[in-house]
């Protein structure tokens, strides 16, 4: 298919709503998610230079050599035509979740984007840590998942066991995919997207030999599992023997069928997921047009990540309501600033495709804007009253540990900073200052892991760097409290009497660990932070805002204050801090 053709198709595709899935390969590291996504590209014609020609192939090469960097970290929307018999065409917006541990909410982010995800477990070890790890965050997310069991040739060939043996070991996997449904996904649905083989939302088989069934297909097939055995049982199995597996059963047909007929579209999804992400008022007009995922409704978009590259800031989002184009006047929410998108494009793995306009419901490449980081919200900018940002990622941790980071070469000084740089936007949880009086520069970061992965990462990108010892960050607080202070505002004009109290353990844990912005109204608030603090009743009466030290203001003059004020108030606090 001559390329230009294919990004028609996918823009005339973005527009069938229902026909798109916005969708995720998860799992533990290992288990087998790259090579599974290789065959899923491969169907979509990216990875197989035969079906495209020669200039297919000249991308193609171009792709398979930085394949250990593109294909694990890219974004990419695959269009479907004829994979599926009876089935129209359909869309798959395919989005990368890390693949290491994640440290700082980037896979929460990731998976904010999608609405569906399929998992994928090695049969040879089960359901483990990260496997449980990310189907917890994706049901939290409201994320539906579907199950792929992988390495099913390893259990004949190097396991050999027995068909019983087999039975027992799906059984015992589905039977602990099912419990983690249960316990995290929210009624109805701990109880609807349980997975079983008769549904059709588990699929067996092998990704690196290409071959995968569900019990649909393989009822369907003149082949029994017995075949699929006999063709690993030999002694002498070879790449021959087992070749045919990938023609009778292939994978990607297997898996597309999960997605397609399991996982929701963009209409379904959104129905019940903003609720679950969104915290605004789900009745008013923002809150509806974002739940029908209304396509002339006000933009809005979720960004999970923002990456620099040579043409500035480049960042990945999810259109959940209206369409958006190049030149589109938005309000960053966290940010608080109005900024103009210069150019929008779908994401080819490695490539970007620039388009003219992108509609609901599908993920976006946004370049232009100068001052977003990772997990920003955006708005039309003619429709922000009402809009809140969507909830912060609740995994995002306080900087707890620093090291002092130096290039190898001296030389290189101005280009570690600069791709620090860039790592602060793409990661919140980094925090990165130079010590006036040492002049050492400090990286800070959630653990020894999160800077040791992140050190690797500088060197991977150009600087080698070495870092000290990890130690742990001090923050200072008060001991007493203190009489009444007299500030006075920088411009002479306005004279604020504060006091500074230490808050007890219980206080500081609670705002800790619960974002209370999510909690509202406020007379909510109030009752929970009666409940949950060590703040008398009239603190909670006049409790104002609480900012990521655990810093709280009480506001405790009579009168009421209007925004300028409150700005010169913070402003002026934040000066004594
Ligand atoms: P990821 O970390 O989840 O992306 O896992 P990879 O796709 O990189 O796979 C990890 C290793 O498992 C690689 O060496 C693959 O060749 C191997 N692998 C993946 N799928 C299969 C499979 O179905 N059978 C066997 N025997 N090995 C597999």
């Amino acid at each position: 298919m001559p390329h230009r053709k294919e990004i028609t198709e996918i823009l005339n595709l973005m527009e069938l709503t229902k026909n798109i899935r916005n969708t995720a390969l998860a799992g533990h590291i290992d288990h087998g998610k790259t090579t599974l996504s290789d065959s899923l590209l491969s169907e979509a014609g990216f990875l197989s230079p035969d079906l495209a020609g020669e200039a297919r192939a000249l991308d193609y090469l171009e792709e398979e050599q930085q394949r250990g960097i593109t294909m694990k970290s890219a974004n990419i929307s695959l269009y479907y035509e004829k994979s599926l018999e009876g089935h129209e065409p359909f869309l798959i917006n395919l989005v990368d979740t890390p693949g290491h541990l994640d440290f700082s909410g980037k896979v929460t982010r990731a998976l904010r984007l999608i609405d569906g995800v399929v998992i994928v477990v090695d049969a040879v070890e089960e359901v483990i840590t990260q496997s449980e790890t990310v189907i917890k965050q994706a049901l939290q997310e409201g994320v539906k998942p579907v199950l792929f069991i992988n390495k099913v040739d390893r259990l004949i060939r190097e396991l050999r066991l027995s068909d019983d043996e087999i039975k027992k070991k799906y059984i015992r996997i589905i039977k602990s995919f099912n419990k983690l449904i249960d316990r995290y996904a929210d009624h109805p649905f701990n109880k609807k997207w349980k997975v079983s083989p008769m549904s059709g939302n588990v699929a067996f088989g092998s990704a690196l030999h290409k071959w995968g069934f569900n019990l649909n297909i393989l009822e369907k097939s003149d082949l029994t599992f017995k075949d699929i055995r006999e063709r690993y049982n030999k002694d002498t199995y070879t790449k021959e023997s087992y070749a045919d597996l990938a023609f009778y059963f292939p994978i990607h047909k297997a898996i597309l069928e999960m997605v397609v007929d399991h996982l929701p579209n963009p209409i379904e999804a959104q129905k019940y997921r903003i609720g679950k992400i969104w915290d605004g008022d789900l009745n008013s007009d923002l809150g509806k047009a974002m739940i029908s995922c209304d396509p002339d409704g006000p933009l809005i978009i979720c960004l999970s990540k923002v990456q620099a590259d040579k043409h500035g800031l480049v960042a990945t989002g999810r259109i959940f309501c209206g369409s958006c184009g190049k030149k589109n006047e938005v309000f960053l929410l966290n940010e608080k600033n109005y900024e103009t998108i210069q150019r929008i494009a779908i994401f080819m793995g490695q490539r970007r495709e620039q388009v003219d306009k992108i509609p609901v419901g599908n993920i976006v490449a946004i370049e232009g804007l100068k001052l977003i980081r990772s997990g920003e919200t955006i708005i039309d900018s003619n429709h922000i009253n009402g809009m809140v940002p969507f909830e912060s990622v609740k995994y995002v941790t306080m900087p707890v540990i620093t090291v002092s980071i130096e290039p190898e070469f001296l030389r290189d000084l101005d280009k570690m900073k600069e791709l620090i740089e860039n790592m602060l936007i793409e990661d919140p949880n980094l925090k990165f200052e130079i010590n006036e009086e040492t002049g050492e520069f400090l990286l800070s970061g959630v653990g020894p892991l999160h800077l040791e992965v992140t050190a690797h990462e500088i060197g991977k990108r150009g600087v080698n760097v070495s870092t000290s010892e990890p130690r742990a960050v001090f923050k200072e607080s008060c001991r007493y409290n203190s009489s009444s202070i007299k500030v006075i505002s920088s411009d002479d004009k306005y004279m604020l009497k504060l006091k500074v109290e230490r808050l007890d353990n219980r206080t500081v844990r609670f705002f800790q660990n619960i974002d209370y912005k999510t909690i509202k109204p406020f007379n909510v608030l109030k009752e929970v932070l009666k409940e949950n603090t060590g703040l008398n009743d009239e603190e909670v009466e006049k409790f104002w805002i609480c900012d990521e030290d655990q810093n709280i203001i009480i506001y405790n003059a009579s009168n009421e204050l209007d925004e300028l004020y409150k700005n010169t108030i913070i402003e002026i606090i934040e000066k004594i801090h």
